[in-house]
């Protein structure tokens, strides 16, 4: 059986109460209790007033550069999730592309606004984020800002930094399981992972399982400390054994002098710090919610014990302390930005060249570029009923892109009934994703305490199928972002 995210619910004042399952909304809509108040994210709305004690829920964020997961959990139940794609890439791509154009044009003696000097980085205010940055505070603020507007709920959780030195340097400052040693081991890990760069550092592979390597090797009486760690891929390590790694980089002076020096210093406090993640923890605050924070190497342990799948919903879900999670959705909503389109009239080639003429409106017979529409074509080759965004003209015959087609037809607007006005993103479903129920067995998080309890001393450092390096994108991934490109397919629940 697919589970599907909860659907959000509102009552007759707007007021936001719990979310319902999927099932629960249908037989409202069809007894007439509620009606359909927002197709994305699936909202209804009562026609009661709902008064009393809502039970309310956490939204957990896990930001990332591209994908941000959100997530929404009530008392340990993941009822939402979602994945937002930012456009930061883009952002940055066309401000390079307006400045080569304006930079192209002073050469040509065009008659062209002067440079300007006084917006250098160093003259920006403290606390200031490019654009393509501070995008991703805003979109995660946005979704942030509506899922309070349609959700009750009391708190946030997000994922502010990779690991916690505090905690790695001095395993006793709180909780079991950094006593254990065994979370310890994913701090230092992560650790190793941000100062090595990911890398194997005998023979700078990317993109493989590293594992983590004692310089001074643990027979010869290497220490676990931090300054003896580093990672190797498998091939290295093995090859390397048990030698010294004065006789192991013999051949490879430079080599052995680098090594030595990096892993004698320590990692600077910058690079654990990520200001976009702070300043989104400050416009989460203004929201006027508690927010709370977790560290990376927290929600991978946590991801691991629960056996997850690395998603980035999943992630998200798995941000903070806590001891067990239910699943109950198991299809996150994918959402793109697109942003609102450009302001630009004139439209060049890519010389800067003026080729086209674009018109100041944008609004043609009540609709905009990017509504979700449902055309219900009476006659003709493409008879038949739609439901997909579309692209308006001024003549009055929009397109959209047919499913069963396989291409863009046209439609007359008459035909067309906007059912989600453009909001600047586009929607669609990710991969259905088959939890293993056993592996959320509260028994499994025991044996694997028990494993750590009966050996606490030894960190649990060397098991290489737990430390193995995800590729940042697991194949999991890869499939939905095929699926998500495909932001035409539109379902109701
Ligand atoms: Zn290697």
């Amino acid at each position: 059986m697919s589970k599907t995210n909860y659907v959000l619910v509102v009552d007759t004042n707007k007021h936001p109460l719990s979310p319902c399952k999927p099932g629960v909304a249908r037989s409202l809509l069809k007894a007439g209790k509620a009606a359909v108040f927002r197709r994305y994210p699936f909202t209804i709305i009562l026609k009661k007033e709902v008064e009393g004690d809502i039970l309310k829920s956490q939204i957990k964020i896990d930001p990332g550069s591209k994908t941000t997961g959100l997530a929404l959990v009530q008392n340990g139940v993941v009822i939402w999730a979602a994945e937002l794609q930012h456009r930061g890439q883009l952002i940055k791509q066309s401000l390079d592309n307006r400045r080569s154009l304006r930079r192209n044009r002073r050469n040509r003696k065009t008659r062209y606004r002067q440079p300007r000097f006084l917006n250098r980085v160093k003259s920006k205010p403290k606390g200031w984020l490019a654009p393509s940055l501070m995008h991703r505070v805003e979109n995660v603020s946005t979704w942030v800002n509506k899922l309070i507007k349609f959700s009750a709920v009391d708190s946030v959780m997000m994922e502010l930094v990779r690991f916690d030195t505090q905690k790695m340097t001095n395993p006793d400052v709180s909780g079991v399981q950094y006593q254990q040693g065994e979370l310890t081991g994913y701090e230092v890990r992560e650790y190793l992972l941000e100062k090595f760069d990911r890398t194997c550092v005998y023979c700078q592979a990317k993109n493989v399982p590293l594992e983590v390597e004692h310089i001074q090797p643990k027979s010869k009486g290497g220490s676990n400390r931090i300054s003896n760690l580093t990672l190797a891929c498998r091939p290295c390590n093995q090859s390397k054994g048990n030698q010294d790694i004065q006789d192991f980089l013999s051949g490879k002076p430079s080599l052995l002098k680098r090594i030595l020096n990096q892993a004698k210093q320590p990692l600077k406090d910058g690079a654990a710090v990520n200001s976009t993640r702070w300043k989104l923890k400050e416009s989460l605050e203004l929201t006027g919610l508690p927010v709370f924070t977790g560290n990376g190497a927290l929600t991978k342990y946590n991801r691991c014990r629960l056996g997850l799948p690395k998603t980035h919903w999943l992630d998200a879900a798995s941000v903070g302390e806590i001891d067990n999670l239910v699943i109950a959705t198991h299809q996150p909503l994918l959402i793109k930005s697109f942003g609102f389109g450009s302001r630009q009239m004139c439209r060049t080639d890519k010389y800067g060249f003026p080729t086209r003429h674009c018109s100041r409106q944008k609004v043609h017979f009540g609709f905009t570029t990017g509504d979700i529409v449902k055309a219900d074509i009476p006659k003709g080759k493409y008879a038949g009923k739609y439901t997909a965004r579309v692209t308006v003209r001024s003549t009055g015959s929009f397109a959209i892109k047919s499913l069963t087609h396989g291409k863009q037809i046209d439609v007359n607007h008459k035909y067309c009934k906007a059912i989600h006005k453009l909001d600047g993103y586009g929607y669609g479903f990710g991969e259905l994703i088959n939890i293993n129920p056993t592996k959320l067995n509260p028994v499994e998080t025991q044996i694997v305490k028990g494993r750590t309890a009966a050996n606490p001393t030894q960190l649990n450092l060397f098991d290489s199928s737990i430390f193995a390096v995800e590729s940042s994108e697991s194949k999991i991934h890869k499939k939905q972002k095929v699926k998500g490109d495909d932001y035409e397919q539109l379902s109701l629940f």
